[in-house]
């Protein structure tokens, strides 16, 4: 049975590919990847050649059993995402899960390094001996819900969103408790990384003086240790 290696990779800064992971890459028989351009541009950086393939193109089952075939034949195959650790909010953890379903001897070894959650929570100045990871809220149904129920954490809350919607966040965090303190975590690892901190209104006020592009990860401070 062959070997899954389950590859993080940086989240912005190019330098913070393992030096394992090179050595990883170096001997795969074929590396799945989300977007094979974004993949493309870190082996290239590293100057490594490997057979690249996305996990996302073809129909689920059937790029599935290809990869489970070439387990099957003892191959070293290699999982990453665009960016991070595999799995963490992106669909990794799926294809981990169903190709252990199909093939339950495959020998799945991770190689760690960089994940937005941890490398945010490392600097946020809130407590982290004990966290929880949301992921990303919901759109729309159940969103409220999701914001009432971080809030009511008794660990810091860790959760992703978009651009797009990162205001509106702060506007449902703020609507409980204007006062509770926060870290929001922009564009880490990159050129304009920037760490917001403060009460929830006070980081709003910041961010709005600023830019709102950019990837983000919002950490809220447990309910009752401010
Ligand atoms: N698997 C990745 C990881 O381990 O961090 C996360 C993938 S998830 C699809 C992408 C989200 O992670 C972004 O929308 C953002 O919330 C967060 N993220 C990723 N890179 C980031 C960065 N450089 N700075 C801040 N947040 C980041």
């Amino acid at each position: 049975m062959g070997t899954l290696y389950v590859i993080a990779t940086p989240i912005g800064n190019m330098g913070d590919l393992s030096f394992r992971a090179v050595e990883v890459m170096k001997t795969l028989d074929l590396l799945l990847c989300e977007d094979t351009r974004v993949t493309g541009g870190l082996l290239k950086r590293y100057g490594l050649t490997v057979p690249m393939e996305s996990y996302r193109e073809q129909v689920h089952e059937r790029k599935l059993a290809g990869i489970v075939g070439r387990l099957e034949e003892g191959k070293a195959v290699g999982l990453v995402s665009d960016a991070g650790t595999p799995g963490i909010s992106d669909p990794g953890s799926w294809l981990i899960r169903d190709i252990l379903r199909l093939a339950p001897e495959t020998k799945v070894i991770p190689i760690p390094g960089p994940s937005a959650a941890v490398t945010a929570l490392s600097a946020s100045g809130l407590l982290t001996d004990s966290f929880v990871f949301l992921g990303f809220p919901p759109h729309k149904k159940g969103r409220s819900r999701f914001f009432r129920e971080a809030m009511e954490e008794k660990h810091t809350v860790v959760l992703y969103e978009s651009p797009h919607r990162i205001v509106k966040a702060l506007d449902a965090v703020a609507e409980i408790d204007p006062n509770r303190p926060i870290c929001l975590a922009r564009e880490l690892t990159k050129m304009h990384e920037t760490f917001y901190r403060g009460t929830v209104t006070e980081v709003k006020g910041k961010l709005l003086a600023g830019s709102l592009k950019g990837e983000f990860v919002l950490l809220i401070a447990p309910v009752d240790k401010k």
